[in-house]
């Protein structure tokens, strides 16, 4: 017989089986019990309190910072069969007090509540004299003063335990840096409390780094492999975003801007479109994102460096929660290394925090430059070790070929040194390849030993070259902006033949104009697979989703992911019993559209 838990995941969700540590939380919370939960974005943390709220007398209450997505997290609720509301600022009086009325009663299973209403004396009061099954303390970061969600709010919740001591509390979070996860455990005292730590692998998440060549047009064929499906593309800036935005929406592209200088209305609605329409693609600073939980993110394109691993990895963490393959996808070049290396250096912080910065960009950089698998790269940042290379990333799916370019590194080391080092990477190619002009002339550049010693790489390369030398710390840019380069600590000893210098090859250009045909020949939706065959079934159960997404207002996921949308293609159920067996459809959903997506599959 199947566990309690286990039942409500069949017939409730409609998935067949628990993931990773899902069952054993599950079971610890439905039990009475506190939990820390680290899991990456996708893992599946809702379900962690959702089946415990099931399985428990009283509802649960789910405090959240992101008033935005709670009618949405509400709707899917309701769409499973399950009572759920939410309380915030957005509902009126009578409203608010319905929900109100209807907890006290017991007749919510569900109920979100935003921190600073939840902390009302009003609201607690409330609390004391409804039925709680447990609280939930999703988006468990905001409590750390060093993050960029930081919510003053959250380091008084520890009052739920002061005044509910019996009610067990679940604390989750995707943020798993240990000092994080330390200031939780003390903010929300949660020292008893059991900590479920998941893997971080994101398998279905394809990551790949391109060297800036023309980043516009790289991400425009880039794009090209994704029409008609939802994105993210992140750039550093707001102008950068706003600039990037209008020229996608120029090339017929169904793109928005989205960053904290906006409108407040528009940027909520920019976001309510992103949720809610498929193919858009959101071009966004990095305030964009947190909880954005639509499922059907295809791909998350950074058009500029990130400063950390961690934010990398939250970023491109936003594709894909369905499981189905998405893209990460990472365009920089020399100008972003020296960008941010020279925001660190200009900005009012400390040393130690400067520090700190710095030793975050050179463990991206490493990223960004290696040549082993980028998944095991990325895991083992946050301590985790994957045994195999992936066979997943760039570099899995097509190794890159590394150089001996000691005696390169030694011509631009020397190139640098013998100019001065108040140069930048156009005037020490320049120099390096033999082109006198007339400030060379001038400078008496070409009177150097190096004038004309690397004649033999053309720009591109050169490029490449500097780029790498930056990224490995053998060269640095100096602090003031002007893009010139310095010698480090680090130079002397390939100066001196101490030590030798492997670089990555760069992709030629022939390889490069190869593979973008490629990409623009790929169908749409190439990451799902649909063969031409399947195309027109697949429309129409598309088609069908939107039409009953649309009849109710919501957003077409609320009614079915895309991955139980591609089960049923490939599965293709012929009974209502075969449909049930489909990941995703419960039982409340199988009884409403369950006959409507059936006539669809027969006919197809
Ligand atoms: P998180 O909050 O950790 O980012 P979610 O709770 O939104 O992740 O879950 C991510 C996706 O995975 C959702 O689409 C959810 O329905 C799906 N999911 C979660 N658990 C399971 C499971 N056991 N089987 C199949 N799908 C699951
Ligand atoms: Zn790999």
């Amino acid at each position: 017989m199947p566990s309690p838990a286990l039942s409500i995941l069949h017939s409730v969700f409609g998935y067949a089986a628990f993931r990773g540590e899902q069952q054993a939380i599950v079971e610890h919370v439905a039990g009475g019990g506190d939990a820390l939960v680290l899991m990456p974005t996708g893992g599946g943390k809702s379900l962690c309190y959702q089946i415990p709220a099931l399985l428990r007398d009283g509802c649960a209450v789910v405090v959240s910072p992101l008033i935005a997505l709670m009618q949405d997290q509400v709707d899917a609720l309701r769409q499973l069969g399950v009572e759920a509301a939410f309380l915030n600022s957005s509902l009126d009086a009578p409203a608010q007090r319905e929900v109100e009325q209807r907890f006290s009663r017991g007749d919510l299973k569900l109920l979100y509540v935003a921190p600073e209403r939840l902390l009302t004396e009003r609201c607690l009061d409330l609390v004391a004299r409804s039925p709680v099954a447990l609280f939930a303390i999703d988006e468990a970061h905001c409590v750390s003063q060093w993050g960029h969600d930081f919510r003053p709010e959250y380091r008084q919740l520890t009052i739920l335990h002061e005044r509910f001591p019996d009610i067990p509390r679940i604390a989750l979070t995707a943020t798993a840096d240990a000092p994080t996860r330390r200031e939780i455990v003390e903010r929300l005292a949660l020292e008893d409390a059991r900590e479920f730590v998941s893997s971080f692998d994101r398998p279905n998440i394809r990551y790949r780094v391109v060297e800036k060549d023309d980043a516009r047009r790289q991400l425009k064929d880039f794009l090209a492999a994704h029409r008609g499906e939802s994105g993210i593309v992140y750039c550093l800036s707001r102008r950068k975003v706003e600039d990037t935005a209008e020229w996608l929406a120029s090339e017929g592209i169904d793109a928005m801007p989205y960053h904290a200088g906006m409108d407040a209305n528009l940027r909520a609605a920019n976001q309510q479109r992103f949720l809610r329409t498929e193919g858009v693609v959101m071009v966004a600073t990095i305030a964009f994102g947190m909880g954005i939980d639509k499922p059907d993110v295809r791909f998350v394109a950074h058009l500029d460096l990130p400063k950390s691993i961690e934010g990398y990895y939250q970023e491109t963490g936003r594709a894909g929660r369905d499981g189905l393959a998405s893209d990460a996808w990472l365009c920089y070049g020399l100008g972003d290394v020296v960008t941010l290396m020279q925001f660190i250096a200009q900005s009012e912080a400390g040393e130690e925090r400067k520090r700190v910065e710095r030793a975050k960009l050179d463990a991206l950089l490493g990223y960004a430059e290696t040549t082993a698998c980028r998944r095991q790269r990325l895991l083992a940042y946050f301590g985790e070790e994957l045994a195999q290379p992936c066979g997943n990333c760039d570099n899995c799916l097509d190794p890159p070929q590394t150089w001996d370019a000691t005696v390169v590194a030694q011509k631009a080391l020397s190139c640098v040194y013998r100019t001065g080092q108040r140069f930048g990477v156009g005037h020490l190619t320049s120099v390096l390849r033999g082109e006198a002009d007339e400030r060379i002339r001038q400078l008496r550049h070409d009177e150097l030993g190096v004038f004309g010693a690397g004649a033999d790489l053309d720009k591109t390369q050169w490029r490449g070259v500097f780029r790498q030398l930056v990224a490995l710390g053998l060269l640095a840019p100096d602090d003031e902006g002007f893009g010139t380069l310095r010698l480090t600590s680090a130079s002397r000893a390939v100066l001196k033949g101490e030590e030798a210098v492997h670089l990555r090859r760069q992709a030629d250009r022939t390889a490069r104009r190869a593979s973008r045909q490629q990409a623009r020949g790929e169908r749409t939706r190439a990451n799902l697979d649909i063969a031409p065959d399947e195309a027109p079934l697949w429309d129409a159960l598309r088609g069908l989703r939107a039409r009953l997404a649309k009849e109710q207002s919501l957003p077409a996921y609320v009614i079915f992911h895309d991955a139980t949308l591609f089960a049923m293609l490939r599965e293709r159920p012929q009974t209502l019993r075969e449909l049930g067996a489909i990941g995703g459809v419960g039982e409340r959903k199988l009884e409403r559209y369950g006959a409507d997506f059936l006539g669809v599959l027969r006919g197809g």
